[in-house]
């Protein structure tokens, strides 16, 4: 959706690669503060990046669609 997220083009690589070498922004986000003291924290990891992005504009907020009841 935005030039920055763009990983690759699967037509030019294979997706598996794409898949593995990219999306680090998603992937090495911290756990957003405000999931401190969740009893979920360690499996749920604040839940989906992109979603907590294309809502609330940043990927340092929990998931807003509470993905366990510690949200
Ligand atoms: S359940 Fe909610 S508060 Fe707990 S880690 Fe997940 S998003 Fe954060």
């Amino acid at each position: 959706m935005e030039p920055r997220f763009r990983e690759g083009n699967v037509r030019r690589s294979e997706l598996g690669k794409l898949w593995v070498s990219g999306f680090r922004v998603f992937r090495g986000r911290p756990i957003p503060k405000a999931c401190a003291g969740c009893p979920f924290q360690r499996l749920c990891r604040g839940g989906c990046p992109a979603r907590a992005y294309a809502k609330l504009g940043s990927f340092n907020h929990p998931d807003p669609y509470r993905p366990f009841i510690g949200g």
